[in-house]
């Protein structure tokens, strides 16, 4: 394959692991150049060590399964069997434990109680243990939902969705605050089909999700599988493969001792003995696709040149650098809008067996309650070995699809503002007194894109215009697509360099947006 030129736009997680791929898989003499607008790399992934604690802004945790979770260990654990670019973060990885209570204890906020989730499936077969009038009727409406009429629609909002199948008490109570803790979203507009894909899914392919869930696996899904397991199992170094393993099959959670910019801090270093990297620091103003693509930026009048432009920027962001003549592909990036977070980081005096009445990871809060508060996260259940001495940490999430409604323009609004509002949800939620002795306000503008009902067909008019107009020289990659998720951010970005690097891609157009055809 021939060395090519690349621009990759945005320094987020998804920027930093996009250059850091292609630094190893392109061909020695490509060049790579990432442009980032702030002096800080790592985007959305930002911790701060204040008076001995950590403080983590945005992603707290990773979880290790599935492929993402693969994509994201491999990046930065395993080696290769040559032993050339590898992270070596084994050391410095914490993890919380499946059978911890961190893992196994996760509550709903309603009516001014805190009811625990059921702690496993099993726990359903035997609904006299579930104590919490919230989960009433839910066994039942889980006998009833393989008997409910699959829909014909192309999508619906996960409330729909949700009702229907399971009951309106199952969309209002659980499944909504299960969205506050992912998209900080509302569950009457996300789609089903792109938020939760596996639901959309199941009831496609076998009519009902109980019944998709208990179908027999496809044969020849698994025996691809295997196949595919078996070939990568030939390029990967054995130890840290039994490392991946390990850690998938105990572990629910894990982070780094120094928080999770360990990770970005780790690529960035890396990109930086790269001979073929180059990292710009200024903001794209101005890009032009066509044959020979150009990237305008506040950092130097001359533009960078390259032949082919990877955009890792948000949606929202990318619309307005495109020139005139990619309106439709503009308007259409316009339609993916984010939400505003604020994140709370208080930490109290006292251990937290003290501070806490209960163990667990932490609660989230329907839409059916009245307030800006999306869910608090106990920090310190899940990774004590962050907490300073005698203190205890946790992490309110505010705001969301809600910012506006109970905190008004973020703006203009007071750090006091979220910090008291934050404060007394803690107070009176858990009973806790105990003195607040550290606290950090964060305000996230934009910060989480929202898949609202007909993304999945908005992606598929993407991928055509991109195919259509911009001449093969632009691909799409990071939170605004399939996944708001660090490790689908990671996954992301390694299926495209593998995609772009593909001989057979040599002449043909990768947008980023395949998955929209499978
Ligand atoms: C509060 C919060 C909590 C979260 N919690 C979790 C969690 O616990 N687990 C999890 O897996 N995920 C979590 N997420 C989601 C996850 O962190 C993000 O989706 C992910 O980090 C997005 O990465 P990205 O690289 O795609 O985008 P970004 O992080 O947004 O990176 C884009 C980069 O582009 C830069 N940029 C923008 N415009 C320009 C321009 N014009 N020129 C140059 N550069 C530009 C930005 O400065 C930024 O650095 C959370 C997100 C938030 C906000």
């Amino acid at each position: 394959m021939q060395p090519k030129s690349y621009v990759v736009l945005g320094g987020g997680i998804t920027g930093l692991s996009t250059a850091w791929h292609l630094s190893r898989l392109a061909p020695k003499a490509s060049k790579i150049t990432l442009v980032e607008k702030t002096s800080r790399l790592g985007g959305w992934v930002h911790t701060k060590l204040q008076h001995g604690q950590i403080f983590e802004l945005g992603p707290r945790t990773l979880r290790p399964v599935g492929d993402g979770g693969r994509a994201t260990l491999e990046m930065v654990i395993v080696s290769s069997v040559h032993k050339v670019h590898q992270l070596n973060l084994q050391d410095e990885v914490l993890t919380t434990a499946k059978t911890s209570p961190a893992a196994i204890n996760r509550y709903i906020y309603k009516d001014a109680r805190l009811h625990q989730l059921p702690t496993s499936p099993l726990e359903l077969l035997a609904p006299w243990k579930l104590k919490s009038p919230l989960l009433k009727g839910l066994v039942f409406s889980l006998l009833k939902e393989p008997f409910v009429a699959a829909s014909k629609a192309s999508d619906e909002s996960v409330h729909s969705f949700v009702s229907r199948r399971f009951g309106q008490n199952v969309a209002d109570n659980l499944v909504s605050a299960v969205l506050h803790g992912i998209y900080a979203g509302n569950a009457k507009e996300l789609s089903v089909r792109s938020a939760i894909p596996l639901l959309w899914e199941l009831e496609k392919n076998h009519g009902s999700v109980g019944r998709g869930l208990l179908a027999p696996p496809d044969r020849k899904a698994v025996a691809a599988a295997l196949k595919k397991a078996r070939e990568d199992a030939k390029t990967r170094d054995a130890n840290a493969d039994a490392f991946v393993r390990e850690l998938q099959s105990t572990t629910s959670i894990y982070s780094f001792k120094d928080g999770m910019q360990t990770l970005t801090d780790a690529l960035h270093r890396d990109l930086e003995t790269k001979e073929n990297v180059e990292l710009v620091r200024g903001e794209v103003e101005q890009i032009s696709l066509g044959p020979n693509p150009e990237v305008f930026h506040s950092g130097d009048s001359n533009p960078i040149k390259a032949d082919h432009v990877i955009s890792t920027l948000p949606a929202s962001a990318l619309h307005s650098l495109l020139p005139s003549s990619q309106q439709p592909l503009a308007s259409l990036l316009s339609t993916i809008k984010s939400v505003n977070v604020a994140t709370v980081n208080l930490a109290f005096r006292g251990s937290a067996s003290k501070v806490l009445s209960l163990n667990g990871f932490g609660y989230l809060i329907p839409l059916t309650e009245p307030t800006g508060v999306l869910g608090i996260v106990f920090d310190s259940c899940a990774m004590p070995e962050q907490d300073a001495p005698d203190a205890t940490r946790m992490t309110v999430m505010m705001g969301g699809h809600r910012f506006e409604q109970y905190y008004g323009n973020p703006d203009t609004v007071s750090i006091d503002t979220l910090r008291d509002a934050a404060l007394t949800a803690a107070r009176t939620h858990l009973g806790i007194d105990a003195e607040l002795i550290d606290v950090n306000v964060a305000l996230h503008r934009q910060c989480i894109p929202q898949y609202t009902v007909g993304h999945h067909d908005r992606l598929q008019e993407m991928h055509n215009t991109i195919l259509r107009d911009c001449g093969g020289t632009l691909s799409l990659a990071g939170a605004s697509y399939f996944g708001v998720g660090v490790n689908d951010c990671v996954k992301g970005a390694r299926d495209l360099v593998t995609a772009l690097l593909k001989p057979a891609s040599a002449d043909s157009v990768i947008t980023g947006l395949e998955r929209v055809e499978l």
